[in-house]
């Protein structure tokens, strides 16, 4: 029998919440995976610095992960000494699993159709597939770049991100919820209740490390 994908699903996290979350999950049960890690960035490269350090998005990212064994909590940018490019995650996660097993990246519409500026981008459909989570009614307007590199690898099988190792891309359709790490942070540092938007756990750390500009009231 194949093994199951790797499926990766990457973000700041600063702080990871039930979108994060929930989006995983569904994911998980769509694929038919026993597991989606979630990788939070160490030093980002297409955004100004976070606001947690790095090891506290883990920290976070760990507790959240408690509550369900589907999620896992994977350190592999945060305790590396280079700096957060996905290729080199995908590489570092290729060496790891073999040349043959499925892994697959997840990322959102956002990330996707800015897809061209990042590092060593072509390389990346080398390492992994790419599942786009997009939400309904959204279609990609890609550059003609991206067109011409993704165009052929798009499918709607998705048995293929099982089948091969990667190569192919998946548009998947879901409904975020209302939620962002912006409204959570800007709540917090305006002494409002974030309590619901995350779990109780990622709430109680905050809270402990004063994150976000939390004051005792
Ligand atoms: P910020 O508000 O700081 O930009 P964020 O809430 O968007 O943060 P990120 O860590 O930047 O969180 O996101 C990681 C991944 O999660 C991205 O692919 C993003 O598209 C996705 N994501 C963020 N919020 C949601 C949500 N509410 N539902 C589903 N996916 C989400």
């Amino acid at each position: 029998m194949t093994k199951a994908p790797v499926v990766i699903f990457g973000g700041t996290f600063d702080p990871i919440h039930i979108g994060h979350l929930r989006t995983a999950i569904e994911l998980g049960d769509w694929l038919q995976v026993p597991e989606v890690r979630l990788v939070p960035s160490g030093d980002p490269v297409h955004r100004v610095g976070t606001q947690a350090s790095a090891q506290q998005r883990l920290a976070m990212v760990s507790l959240a992960t408690e509550y369900d064994d589907c999620l896992v909590a994977d350190d592999i940018e945060v305790n590396s000494e280079s700096a957060s490019y996905t290729v080199v995650t995908l590489e570092k996660i290729r060496q790891k699993v073999g040349p043959s097993r499925p892994v697959v990246l997840v990322m959102g519409m956002d990330a996707f159709m800015h897809l061209t500026s990042w590092h060593r981008w072509q390389e990346l459909f080398g390492l992994a597939h790419l599942l786009v989570v997009a939400r309904p009614g959204y279609s990609p307007e890609m550059n003609s770049e991206l067109k011409e590199e993704v165009g052929p690898r798009v499918t709607e099988f998705k048995d293929e991100l099982k089948l091969t190792p990667s190569g192919s891309v998946v548009f998947h359709q879901l409904t975020p919820l209302g939620v962002s790490a912006t409204q959570i942070r800007s709540l917090i540092v305006k002494g409002q209740n974030p309590r619901f938007l995350l779990p109780e756990s990622v709430w109680e750390f905050i809270k402990l490390e004063k994150l976000y500009g939390f004051k005792e009231g």
